[in-house]
């Protein structure tokens, strides 16, 4: 189709490089420069204005000029490198806790059962093992200056310089031995011990846990792993699991092959001190002494049930981590520094590394080689958050402006001034950190440089010294080289007989009233600049004119639907404050106008097509919020047909359910993504809808897609209006082109998202919100240096709330080495899933979902294979070794596969297959975290009085007690559940019924009552709707009712409810896997 906008026009299209090919693109071609070409060349930057320049004050709402506090504190952490060994500031931030996670486990909340009893303090031994320990950072900062001592900045420089070196202690990579043991999963830098010789922390505080070199085992089994005891693993384990893993051993991955197992000695275990060791090792009830080996169980008896505790748990990593990080300041002046989980709650103080808030990493050491990559077969992924919201009591992004020639950029690769870039010759000119171009200083922005090389201007100058900050955009940068029209919300209701008849119309009216008064606008601003325009359709359209000076509202009808137009300009697109009067008059009767429908067919493409007519109209972007209930049949472009078929499920062509409907929703979805018009979806089927083509529109623009099935007012219209209020609410950006640069060596390569992409590098997303992600994969072109690093810059070009163009850069370092066991050391568990969850469900649009499932156990069995073959300590080979950062990877890759969209069950809706399989695209790492381990939370023991939320426990239903009472929540769904033998005075507390049986079967409210109970709890649930991206359902169940089962399929831990093994089975499976792939 045409790619219209972007594309067409010429002006913007033809830019490909910058930003996304901006540059030269928007620009005027006069003022560009010319993109390859000379290193060095003579540049036209000396022509730059000498004007601004400088950090311009922050523009609206923005934080004061760095000056002093800002960045003043930085300048001890970073200006000081070179001699501060153990550094004093980091010891502060991360330093702390060393002990305290151990010695100072909190005393924990009156557990609410015994097992959590057993499990909690299972956790407060050693995990972290070294966790807490002092920052290794700060040694290794020291040295490692790159190049030219330029600043003495952040990350590139304080790159340790060979991992081995950063890493010291913990693991003497290779040698034998015992050491190996990756330390934890959030920390490597820090975690390390500060220096080199001592053993992490460890030791001492450990109570029973041997320390780390020791051989550590004494009966207890190494990391938990199930190796299962004898029985456990064998054939049977198989058996039981629902769905039969494919026992075919993956194609030999690089180097599995040959040799066998742990290869060396077989001394300890895994020794994984801290981690595994530790927790599991002393309180494990279950688990018998030595792990019987292998061989021989393999084709044992049916597996005995192992106890829970003795595999790695989920909460126990979150809770370790939460203790190490809570209340501390996460600094980001460290190379490939792993930052606290997405469930820790931390401070982040920007310091040259973009926070871990807008990007993640799969891993913060990158292997050096493509061979090493694909030897050990873990993706090299970025999840990238552009527009994340930052917590009150973090520093919102400075704004710099350039002037009038824009942001300095690398003249070659287009790559924007940061923090690695290297000013040379006395600063006249600077080395591109992501191309090598020498580049010449613009005169304007020249600056003298400090005896170590770096600009004596580098803390005033956020673009010099922090990892994420804004430019203005000049009008080079804006379509057709003209400033942006403030962005518009048009509001379009299908006002057909089914959304009348359940009320829903009505309450939208209503809902619009207040929500309209509270449309998001800049930081600071006194109001909303977004326009706004209503519509409604069935099988016709009607616009309305809300101008301000009308008395009334006036409404034109399209029927034509086949050749969409906007029969008004003037006054369709309106300040709400101007118009309210005319507003409130329109929305008060739009119910009562369509009260007598009978109007049952609608249209849908004309819809989205008017919308993005009518923005193009204004040149403005926007979003188009469309509230509709059934699949368009009325005769018009796009109308659909049923095309469902169960049949097709476990077949070859059960992808065909997922792709969408080529033609007319295809074209669409490009002209709204070039032209800025996102959409959000609002869907309330009652049957079939076939999503996958609905969706395809929101899914390419940055959309959102809900769906309320079978809406009815009272159970699920509060849920839909705080998914409206938070959906509107949003803080967003119009019009946006992402771009990810990256130093040489690798590159990106794929990325996946609610995105629209026209060539291989331009993500184009028409608006994109907070809670929006893309996950960028990458790969190598050549061998990456371990000295210099690995470099990303992510640019988002966009248009603000108040329709100012800026580019967002976010910039990270990384580590590189050709030692797997820092790679694997430095994984993030948690941004793994995020990717493997999307290429999975990218995958499923290509091939069978039977085949995806099978790549996910074979690449699971791969990673820790190598690890095993590689890293780990030799260990006997009936022990399943895991990395320590990984531990818990196998109960969300387990998790992963029994997710709807990769279970082939006929009793599952293909809508709502297809609902999920969309959502999670656009995912944040923190999403998809709940999502595949939801948190279940013990209510019937908690303390009313106390502001503590109750600590979660293991999903499964050991877990569950007859008596207990359990909130469960993974960001879409929330349960209450009741033990059938709840007590009375629990019922009473909450509901105001003398007892269980008298509650209603569909609950979904809970009354207010003036109990501390009812309020404890109501406090609880409304704190997490608050938090969440979306709005959840609650539904309350009560054990052994036939509902129990929507709840039971969230405990990921249990055996699927259509299909998948359990968590113990898994691990039992992979364990197979693995010893296949290592002999
Ligand atoms: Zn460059």
């Amino acid at each position: 189709m045409s790619q219209q906008g972007y594309v067409a026009a010429p002006p913007y299209s033809q830019a490909q490089p910058g930003m996304g090919g901006y540059q030269g693109g928007y620009g005027p071609s006069g003022t560009t420069q010319p993109l390859y070409g000379h290193y060095g060349g003579p540049n036209q930057a000396y022509n730059a204005p000498p004007t601004a320049g400088m950090l311009k004050s922050p523009a609206v709402g923005l934080p004061p000029t760095p000056a002093s506090t800002q960045f003043s504190p930085n300048v001890q952490q970073n200006g000081a490198h070179p001699h501060r060994y153990p550094a004093p500031p980091a010891i502060s931030a991360y330093g702390q806790p060393a002990q305290s996670t151990y010695n100072s486990m909190p005393p924990q909340p009156p557990p609410s059962t015994q097992q959590i009893t057993n499990q909690m303090s299972a956790m407060s031994m050693g995990n972290y093992a070294s966790g807490p320990a002092a920052p290794m950072n700060s040694v290794a900062q020291p040295h490692l200056q790159r190049p030219p001592p330029a600043m003495g900045q952040p990350p590139p420089m304080s790159t340790p310089q060979s991992p081995t070196a950063s890493m010291p202690m913990t693991s003497p990579p290779m040698a034998g031995a015992p050491m190996s043991p990756p330390p934890m999963t959030g920390a490597p830098p820090m975690g390390a011990p500060p220096m080199g010789g001592a053993p992490p922390m460890g030791a001492p505080s450990m109570a029973g846990v041997p320390p780390m070199g020791a051989p550590p085992m004494a009966g207890a089994p190494p990391m938990g792993v199930p190796p299962m005891a004898g029985a456990a693993m064998a054939g049977p384990p198989m058996a039981n699991m629902g769905r039969p893993f494919p026992g075919s051993p993956p194609p030999g991955v690089g180097g599995f092959q040959q040799a066998g197992p742990g290869t060396a000695g077989l001394q300890g275990f895994p020794q994984q001190p801290g981690q595994f060791g530790g927790p599991m090792a002393g309180p494990q009830p279950g688990m018998p002494g030595g792990f019987p080996s292998g061989p021989s169980q393999l084709s044992g008896p049916p597996q005995k049930k192992l106890d829970l505790d003795s595999i790695p748990s989920t909460i126990e990593v979150i809770e370790n981590d939460r203790l190490r990080y809570e209340g501390q300041i996460y600094t980001t002046n460290i190379r490939g520094q792993v930052p606290p989980l997405v469930t820790s709650q931390f401070t982040v103080q920007d310091q040259g590394n973009a926070s871990p808030r807008f990007m993640r990493c799969t891993t913060y050491a990158l292997p050096c080689t493509a061979d090493l990559a694909k030897q050990c077969q873990v993706p090299l992924a970025a999840i990238i958050k552009p527009l994340a919201l930052l917590p009150k009591n973090e520093t919102p992004l400075y704004v710099v402006n350039h002037g009038e020639t824009g942001p300095i950029r690398c003249n070659r690769c287009k790559a924007y001034m940061c923090p690695y870039m290297q000013f040379i010759e006395g600063g006249r000119r600077f080395q591109c950190a992501f191309c090598n171009c020498v580049n010449e200083v613009p005169v304007f922005y020249f600056q003298h440089l400090d005896h170590m090389g770096r600009r004596v201007d580098f803390y005033e100058r956020p673009e010099l010294s922090l990892g994420s900050y804004e430019f203005e955009a000049t009008l080079d940068y804006c379509k057709n080289n003209k400033a942006p029209n403030p962005p518009a919300f048009i509001f379009m209701i299908d006002v057909s007989y089914s959304n009348i008849k359940s009320g829903l119309v009505k309450i939208i009216c209503n809902e619009l009233k207040t929500l309209l008064e509270k449309l998001p606008k800049e930081e600071g601003s006194e109001s909303s600049v977004i326009k706004v325009g209503f519509v409604t359709y069935n099988k016709v359209l009607h616009f309305y004119n809300v101008k301000s000076a009308l008395a009334q509202p006036q409404m034109m009808v399209v029927s034509d639907t086949a050749e969409m137009f906007v029969p008004l300009l003037d006054g369709f697109l309106v300040n709400y404050q101007d118009s309210k009067a005319v507003i409130y008059n329109l929305l008060d009767q739009i119910p009562d106008m369509f009260a007598d429908t009978n109007e049952s067919e609608t249209v849908f493409a004309p819809v989205i097509q008017a919308g993005v007519e009518a923005l193009k109209a204004a040149e403005c972007s926007g979003k188009l919020f469309i509230f509709h209930s059934a699949m368009p049949t009325a005769e018009a472009p796009g109308k659909l047909k049923n095309r469902d078929d169960k049949k097709l499920i476990n077949t070859d062509k059960e992808k065909t359910l997922f792709q969408p409907q080529k033609g007319v929703y295809e074209q669409l979805a490009k002209d709204c993504a070039a032209n800025g018009c996102s959409v959000d979806l609002f869907l309330f089927p009652s049957q079939y809808v076939d999503l996958t083509t609905m969706a395809s529109v929101p899914s390419h623009t940055g959309g959102s897609v809900f769906k309320y099935n079978n809406f009815q007012m009272e159970t699920d219209g509060d849920h839909f209006l705080r998914d409206l209020r938070k959906d509107v609410q949003k803080s967003i950006g119009f019009d946006a082109v992402m771009r990810v640069r990256t130093s040489t060596g690798f590159r990106a390569t794929d990325f996946f998202g609610a995105v629209h992409m026209n060539n291989t590098t331009d993500v184009e997303m028409a608006a994109v919100d907070c809670d929006k992600a893309v996950t960028v994969e990458f790969k190598h072109d050549d061998t990456l240096a371990e000295d210099s690093g690995a470099m990303m810059q992510c640019a988002l070009l966009y248009t603000t709330l108040s329709g100012q163009r800026r580019l967002r850069i976010h910039n990270l370092s990384l580590n590189c080495s050709s030692q797997l066991s820092e790679l694997y050391k430095s994984c993030e568990t948690d941004a793994l899933i995020n990717f493997f969850a999307k290429s999975a469900y990218r995958a499923i649009l290509n091939q069978p979902v039977k085949n995806v499932r099978e790549i996910l156990v074979n690449q699971t069995a791969h990673i820790l294979a190598c690890y095993r073959k590689n890293c780990a300590s030799p260990s006997p080979p009936s022990q399943l070794v895991l990395p320590d950062a990984m531990k818990v990877f196998p109960v969300y890759m387990n998790s992963l596969m029994k997710t709807a969209p990769l279970v082939t069950s006929t009793e599952l809706p293909t809508d709502d297959r297809a609902h999920q399989r969309l959502s999670v695209m656009g995912m944040s790492v923190e999403e998809t975290q709940l999502l595949l381990y939801p948190r279940l939370i013990p209510l019937h023991n908690m303390d009313p009085g106390s502001d503590a939320l109750p600590a979660p426990v293991r999903c499964s239903e050991e877990r569950l007690s007859d008596a207990g009472m359990f909130l469960l929540e993974n960001g879409h769904s929330m349960f209450l559940w009741l033990g059938q033998a709840s007590s009375p005075d629990v019922i009473q507390g909450i509901f105001d019924l003398p007892s269980l049986g008298h509650l209603q079967p569909n609950t979904t409210a809970l009354p207010e009552l003036d109990t501390p109970l009812s309020k404890k709890v109501r406090s609880i649930v409304g704190d997490l709707l608050e938090k969440r991206t979306n709005s959840m359902k609650l539904h309350v169940v009560r054990q052994k009712d036939k509902p129990e089962i929507l709840f039971r399929q969230f405990l990921v831990e249990d055996k699927g409810l259509y299909g998948g093994a359990s968590y113990m089975d898994f691990l039992c499976h992979v364990y197979r896997e693995v010893r296949q792939l290592l002999t």
